[in-house]
């Protein structure tokens, strides 16, 4: 009984004095180590921003607003840097996507190996691969590995569904003694994206000049400038089997759609009247309203070829725009005048821009010809640019072939549908 008083005294006696302020002071302690922790844990996150900053040059993505004017102010410079890819994607990933931070010091790593152009070099090298495997996969006499030994280059310039549209130059560099002009010429193949044989040839004489640019033995090459495009309607030819079409993405036929000086007054009323709204040959909205023909015709006139030669199929004949005196023949394709139309290629170059022209008619679509009948189409090619191109005196007399066949143009081309 007296131990249960006992502790009932203690327990309601209250605190005196000291206690109370020893009470005090221990919540003052406790009070200041608290707020000590939670001001070096802010001073520990600026430390790790600030170190962040350092490493990557840029601000850490926090906020969205941060986001927004990273991503403002980077953009000019990723303008400056390159006109064909848009950008490292990689960077942009990191400023526009703060979740993908895992990624940046891979980033940052490629950013010290490679700089900006080799950066740049390796993204479009990656898209030609992408365009090559689908090439390969088209194209039964072309495979992956010939598209890539092409070494085709990216134009900057894509179609409508962001195919890119490539090319290829070979010049050689030789002494200043040799200063005289180049002979410029420029072969295109595919402008009509159903005539494969157009394109595999394409890419055989592609390879052909590589293998004749890269050997020092053959100095004839000297005096050429070669510009190839082979696959001028990616659209028309890289649809999904079965589906590749003669025109392009927008159904336009590329042959009728360049901006020859009568386009606004024929070309659809030759559509209309002659060819009874082919789908197959529609010309387009206006003359030059497509992105392939733009670009060729951009090509033309920045490229100044002293010849051009256009690739077809399937009429198994040659025909001849132009001032001078067409080839009898190339190979087993013998030289037949079909005329021209408004908006094709033939009129806008060998009519208006008075170039001569060769539009090579392959026999059939589907099939490519004889390996030996390519390498004669090829050799007479050279044969005609050799004594016709660099011959100017042929100017006069073609100028007067070409008066006369103005006369019979129409009846001409009413009987033979060749393009
Ligand atoms: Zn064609």
């Amino acid at each position: 009984m007296i131990a249960n008083k006992t502790i009932i005294n203690a327990q309601s006696q209250p605190l005196n004095k000291i206690e109370l302020i020893a009470l005090l002071l221990f919540s003052a302690m406790m009070f200041f180590l608290l707020s000590q922790v939670f001001y070096l844990a802010h001073k520990y996150k600026q430390i790790e921003t600030a170190e962040y900053n350092l490493v990557h040059g840029i601000q850490k993505p926090e906020t969205k607003s941060m986001q927004e004017t990273q991503t403002q102010t980077r953009s000019p410079k990723t303008r400056q840097e390159t006109s064909v890819i848009e950008t490292s994607t990689i960077n942009k990933q990191v400023i526009e996507n703060p979740k993908e931070e895992k990624i940046e010091p891979v980033t940052e790593l490629v950013n010290e190996i490679f700089s900006d152009s080799e950066l740049i070099a390796l993204e479009n090298q990656k898209i030609i691969d992408r365009y090559c495997e689908t090439v390969g996969e088209k194209l039964g006499s072309v495979n992956v590995q010939d598209c890539k030994n092409a070494k085709l280059k990216l134009s900057g310039v894509v179609s409508n569904q962001s195919r890119p549209l490539t090319f290829r130059d070979f010049i050689t560099e030789v002494p200043s003694e040799t200063t005289k002009e180049k002979i410029r010429i420029l072969l295109v193949g595919g402008i009509h994206g159903d005539e494969f044989s157009g394109v595999s040839i394409s890419f055989k004489w592609l390879n052909k000049l590589a293998n004749d640019y890269s050997s020092s033995t053959n100095s004839s090459i000297n005096d050429y400038h070669w510009r190839v495009i082979p696959i001028l309607n990616p659209d028309g030819l890289l649809q999904p089997d079965g589906q590749s079409k003669r025109m392009n993405a927008n159904d336009v036929d590329l042959n009728r759609n360049f901006p020859t000086e009568d386009w606004d007054e024929f070309a659809h009323k030759y559509w209309i009247d002659k060819r009874g709204r082919d789908p197959r040959r529609y010309p387009g909205e206006s003359g030059g309203s497509e992105i392939e023909t733009q670009w060729i015709v951009q090509q033309i006139n920045e490229f100044k070829p002293h010849a051009v030669i256009s690739i077809h199929a399937p009429y198994g004949i040659v025909d001849s725009d132009g001032p001078i005196e067409p080839p009898k023949k190339l190979g087993p394709l013998q030289l037949k005048i079909l005329g021209t139309y408004p908006g094709s290629m033939g009129r806008y170059v060998g009519v208006q821009k008075n170039i001569p022209m060769l539009t090579v008619e392959l026999k059939r679509a589907g099939t490519m010809p004889t390996q030996k009948n390519i390498d004669l189409i090829w050799t007479d090619i050279q044969k005609w640019i050799n004594d016709k191109v660099l011959n100017k005196e042929s100017v006069a007399a073609m100028q007067s072939i070409r008066h006369e066949d103005e006369e019979h143009k129409d009846t001409i081309i009413d009987k033979k549908a060749g393009d």
